[in-house]
């Protein structure tokens, strides 16, 4: 497992456990989100790029799921592949930018 991965996460007010692959799904996908037991898979044996980048797929189709909106569908694959995997490069190239987001939104907290 990436270290310091979170365990769990909210999304929309609602909690998701994060966990590994089901042991029947390993080697076939890289990441799950599942609705009713609301968990997000991640494989635990990928580069930390791809493991950013797979969260952030999983937490994106949460986003979807908790909105009421389509979930699953090819056409949402497509967007949330091309979105997750296009955040986690501009975050990775611009770390000041995501300092700068954590910054910002604990001010707004406070
Ligand atoms: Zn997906």
């Amino acid at each position: 497992m990436t270290k310091g991965r979170p365990e769990r996460l909210t999304v929309l007010g609602r909690r998701f456990s994060v966990t590994d692959v089901p042991e029947d799904m390993r080697g076939v996908v890289y990441g799950l989100m599942d609705p009713d037991t609301r968990r997000l898979h991640i494989a635990d044996d990928m580069t930390g790029f791809d493991t950013v980048d797979t969260l952030i797929h999983e937490v994106m189709h949460a986003i979807r799921y908790t909105q009421g909106r389509e979930n699953g569908g090819e056409v949402e694959e497509d967007y949330v592949r091309s979105l997750a995997t296009g955040i986690t490069n501009v975050f990775r190239d611009n770390p000041g930018f995501l300092r700068w987001i954590a910054s910002t939104l604990k001010k707004d907290q406070t």
